[in-house]
């Protein structure tokens, strides 16, 4: 059964989509915590960062290489930004699906809560 951002990446469940590419996806989150909220998750549905292997190591660099493009892209790297990856209930999960946030356009506080 496809992910949540599976059926995102297929077109079949809508999003603001600010970029795509043969590895990954970034589209803004439904519930944005900052006034820029977006979400740059792989093709592959690496469950989240823990299970994620060597295997998955081009993939875990080129998500970060995206996320600090789009921020710079977005103008956000000036004033600065944030990128978070959540594991499980402690980490704040709520998608079973490897998603790097990318958060800015206000001041972020830390620690976080
Ligand atoms: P996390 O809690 O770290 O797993 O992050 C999951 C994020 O996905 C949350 O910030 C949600 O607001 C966001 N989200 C859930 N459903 C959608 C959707 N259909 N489109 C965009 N973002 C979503």
């Amino acid at each position: 059964m496809k992910t949540l951002f599976e059926k995102i990446y297929d077109g079949e469940i809508p999003a603001d989509i600010v970029h795509r590419d043969e590895i990954c996806c970034a589209f803004r989150d439904i519930s944005p915590q900052a006034p820029t909220h977006i979400l740059v998750t792989p093709r592959k549905a690496i469950p989240r960062i823990g299970e994620a292997t060597p295997a998955d190591q081009e993939i875990l660099g080129h998500l970060l290489l995206t996320a600090g493009k789009i921020a710079r892209d977005l103008g956000l790297a000036e004033t600065g930004f944030r990128t978070v990856i959540n594991h499980g209930p402690h980490g704040g999960e709520t998608v079973p699906h490897l998603h790097v946030h990318l958060l800015g356009g206000r001041q972020l506080t830390w620690p976080p809560g």
